[in-house]
């Protein structure tokens, strides 16, 4: 039955900002499956790529059961409904009917379940029993999720949503944010993801305020309804009233003027109030984004995660391709630095192209990053070959992904040797020396050994997503403990106290990338750490520069050394609400 009067739900505020406009909600269903023989030595991985997809439709639909859990009462039957989806995902007819499809008629994974499907409606359809007509549809649903989780269907979801639209969705990934066209879209809300996961960090670079981990969202939602999403308090309103709608138009134009504002600064220098320049620099998602990074007054590229030039294909770029791309970014900056950084997939980043390569049981500890790229030498190599051409063309550093110790480096640092050798036989234009190369640090254990790295590493920069997932144990991307992420946590911040004064020791640059750079309560402290580089959404650049320009070096030093002789997290976020200004005040009255 549809709902009528207003209606508000309330989960995470993920990316900020207001958004007004018709609800278009996503529909995942009905895919098209295409059907082929496998051949013989490929079965048993076909058999493992179903046990993968599998396992992924039991983790989802655990997730939605426990959202649904703490809907109000009446949601009981959401709850059931989910059991039942997931009982028949353990040992029932339809596991055991595709996997005999695949054993037997060799076929691939989703045309299996796809016929598996089909069988079991029949049969269900022969009983004539209302209650096993309804399991008929049930075994459909869970059906077409296995299969959407098998194939990563290559479709827009977004392309024919009205413009200004707010999307609703189950789940957004980061390869479908990447599709998300500001100029048509407003907003979006989730039922599941966390604060830190890519898709929030998409929106936040889009400038599109969003919302995740809501309950009910789904259900209690229609195309066409209008929709206030509030992206920093979490709150979604369904058909508001007109108080409402005129509180939240003010903020609006509220949120319009202060950007504008902060626009102005665009050729305001980056220093410090008592004159030190700092480099303040844009993370990418997609090279043509660099224009809009120049801008917003990046002083370069201090992050291309190139990870995302590999989603949303059937196929993967070549080294020709990637080449012609990073070739014209780095004339699109005109002399400013571009720091590229190779294929970051694995997580909750996968590309279509590279199928099961990248699963694990345990994604965020398993095949990501370079150590993919180590194992699948050619995918690495194709990428060091297109960005040493492309340095040819104007200053670029290589950035290496979840490095965890001296030996990775080394390898890496010999395959782009190599690649240089291979380059030069072709006789193709490269650069007068090798391009800078160095190691992205974010997982604790490189932090705590940024001293041996650094003897290895021509740059640092820290990845303060990853340091904190990995050092506090928390899935950046699941909204259920998004309360406990905190890159303010005393022991992340020792990390990246520590990985700063080991470059300082070394020599050598280092900057951060990570969310927190473009957090302007972030800049005095990380200026009292020693950090002079700093890299984020570019949409972040104007409200860090202001806190830069209103902070004396040493006034940054004495604030961060009162921040980390702090143990309680809220402490420290209080303290860092204040601000260094505040805190010089007092010790000038003490
Ligand atoms: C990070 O981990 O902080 C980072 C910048 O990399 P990504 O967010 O792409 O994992
Ligand atoms: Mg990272």
């Amino acid at each position: 039955m549809r709902n009528e009067g207003e209606q508000s739900f309330r989960g995470l505020g993920v990316s900020g900002g207001i958004a007004i406009g018709p609800a278009y909600v996503i529909d995942q269903t009905g895919l098209l499956v295409p059907e082929y023989v496998v051949p013989a030595a490929q079965v048993e991985k076909e058999l493992k790529r179903f046990h993968v997809a599998l396992a992924k439709t039991q983790r989802q639909l655990s997730q939605l059961k426990h959202k649904a859990q703490t809907l109000p009462a009446g949601a009981e039957d959401i709850v059931l409904l989910l059991e039942a989806y997931k009982g028949m995902l353990s040992g029932s007819r339809l596991v055991r009917g595709v996997e005999e499809q695949i054993e037997k008629n060799r076929i691939n994974a989703p045309a299996a379940i796809q016929r598996q499907i089909t069988a079991l409606k029949a049969s269900f359809a022969a009983m004539d029993d209302p209650y096993l007509a309804a399991r008929a549809t049930d075994v459909g649903e869970v059906g077409q999720r296995l299969i959407r989780n098998l194939m990563r269907q290559q479709y827009n979801p977004f392309a024919e949503a009205p413009e200004g639209s707010v999307i609703i969705a189950e789940e957004i990934t980061p390869a479908d944010a990447a599709l998300m066209n500001p100029e048509r879209v407003t907003g979006f809300a989730t039922v599941l993801g966390g604060a830190e996961g890519h898709a929030a960090i998409m929106a936040r670079a889009l400038g599109l305020p969003a919302a995740t981990g809501i309950a009910g969202l789904v259900e209690g939602i229609q195309t066409g309804d209008l929709l206030i999403v509030d992206g920093g308090s979490g709150e979604v309103i369904v058909r508001p009233k007109e108080a409402a709608l005129q509180h939240y138009r003010q903020e609006l134009a509220e949120q319009k003027r202060e950007t504008k504002r902060l626009k102005s600064l665009r050729n305001v220098p980056a220093v410090t109030s008592d004159g030190t320049p700092i480099t303040l620099q844009a993370n990418l998602e997609l090279p043509r984004e660099a224009e809009a990074a120049v801008d917003a007054g990046a002083a370069g590229i201090g992050l291309l995660r190139t990870e995302f030039m590999f989603m949303n294909r059937p196929d993967l770029p070549d080294e020709e391709e990637q080449f012609e791309s990073l070739r014209k970014l780095v004339q699109d900056l005109d002399g400013r630095p571009a720091t590229i950084r190779t294929l970051d997939v694995g997580g909750e980043k996968l590309a279509t192209a590279l199928g099961e390569e990248a699963e694990s049981a345990n994604p965020a500890l398993g095949l990501r990053a370079i150590r993919l790229g180590l194992k699948e030498p050619k995918l690495l190599d194709a990428q060091l070959a297109a960005m040493l051409r492309a340095a040819a063309y104007g200053p670029l550093r290589i950035l290496i992904p979840m490095v965890s110790s001296v030996a990775q480096m080394k390898q890496v640092r010999e395959r782009l040797v190599q690649a240089e050798r291979r380059l030069q036989r072709r006789g193709v234009k490269l650069p007068s020396a090798l391009p800078p190369l160095g190691a992205m640090i974010e997982i604790p254990g490189a932090a705590l050994a940024a001293d041996a790295l650094a003897k290895v590493c021509d740059f640092f920069a820290i990845g303060s997503n990853d340091l904190t997932q990995y050092t506090l144990a928390i899935d950046r991307g699941d909204d259920q403990v998004a309360d406990l992420y905190d890159p303010f946590h005393p022991a992340v911040l020792r990390l990246i106290q520590f990985t700063i004064a080991a470059a300082w020791r070394a020599n050598i640059p280092v900057s951060l990338c990570g969310e927190m750079a473009g957090d302007p309560q972030a800049a005095a402290l990380l200026l009292g750490l020693g950090l002079r580089e700093f890299s984020m959404a570019p949409l972040r650049l104007p409200a860090v520069k202001n806190a830069i320009t209103q902070t004396a070096i040493p006034q940054a030093v004495a604030f961060a050394e009162k921040v980390m002789s702090m143990t309680d997290e809220a402490e420290i976020k209080g303290l860092l609400q204040k601000g260094p200004q505040q805190q010089v005040e007092k010790r000038k009255r003490g």
